[in-house]
């Protein structure tokens, strides 16, 4: 008799801002290897959303490069699926309803700080990197009193809008690879953007979004965003969305301990495969290359 079709499903959420390497390899192969354990079923998205970075070439390389490694998957923008469209870029009203319903809740509010006045009121170093785990803990006093009104969204939206977050309550989570996770609200991450002046959803509200309406029952991904997991927790609760199981992956780093950016070039999948590397070779050198 046939079993029964497994109900998990995965992703690979790659961002095409620069060519895959070594370390998103890594990820998307422990992504699928799970999916693959659990017999379930395997969906690419494209997280093309920062208009800024994201270019047609890297979308087309990104795909090339992970079926040159191996990997397939069954849903996706090259292939459709239940869940189309599987580009970030066309599902912006999806976003926005989201953002309507935590605006109705009262759960969010406008601010017209810059970065540069939040890093510099809660003592950040201003070169951060950019990364989205890297934002610094939103000063209080910045943040309205819960009972000023709300203005309205408007339609296009020109100001950052951002979670407030329950100061003081310790979010967790287990992790299925570095096991009980644990955060304080207010202290360890502020409230976070969930869309953006420029009119643009933030990485932490589509990602909740879609990883919800996908489906999605265990969300596998680098160990930097362990940070941003806590945040998204808060918007799976707000939205009231099923929340999916998390596997965090230790993050590839180079000779010298840094860990891999789009700028190592030498380690991009494209380089290594130029220079003659098989899949196999790769998928063997990923075990000497993770840090704990
Ligand atoms: N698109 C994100 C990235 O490439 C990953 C998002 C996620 O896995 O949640 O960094």
């Amino acid at each position: 008799m046939a079993s029964p079709p497994s109900s998990y499903r995965g992703r690979l959420a790659p961002s095409p801002t620069g060519h895959l390497h070594l370390g998103h390899a890594r990820t998307f192969w422990i992504a699928a290897q799970r999916a693959a354990a659990a017999g379930g079923t395997l969906l690419l998205r494209n997280d093309d959303l920062d208009r800024a970075r994201c270019r047609p070439e890297f979308v087309a390389a990104m795909l090339e490069d992970l079926r040159w490694l191996g990997l397939r998957w069954s849903e996706g923008p090259d292939c459709g699926g239940p869940h189309a469209p599987y580009h970030q870029s066309e599902r912006t009203a999806l976003y926005r309803a989201a953002l309507a319903r935590l605006h109705a809740a009262g759960l969010i509010f406008p601010c017209t700080r810059s970065r540069r006045d939040v890093l510099e009121a809660a003592g950040a170093p201003h070169e951060d990197g950019g990364g989205g785990d890297d934002e610094p803990v939103y000063p209080r006093d910045f943040r309205p009193p819960a009972e000023t009104p709300l203005p309205p969204l408007g339609g296009k939206i020109s100001v950052n809008w951002r979670l407030r977050v329950p100061d003081g309550e310790t979010i967790a989570f287990r992790d299925g690879h570095y096991g009980e996770q644990q955060a304080v609200a207010g202290r360890d991450f502020g409230d976070f953007v969930v869309w953006r002046k420029d009119d643009t959803p933030s990485y932490q509200l589509a990602c909740v979004v879609d990883d919800a309406a996908m489906g999605v029952t265990e969300v596998v991904r680098g160990a930097d965003l362990i940070k941003s997991t806590f945040r998204q927790l808060l918007l799976y609760r707000a939205l009231g969305a099923p929340v999916p199981a998390f596997y965090h992956c230790p993050l590839v780093t180079d000779a010298g301990g840094v860990r891999l950016a789009k700028r190592h070039d030498a380690l991009s999948l494209r380089t290594l495969r130029a220079q003659g590397k098989t899949p196999a070779e790769l998928l063997a050198q990923f075990a000497e290359t993770a840090a704990p």
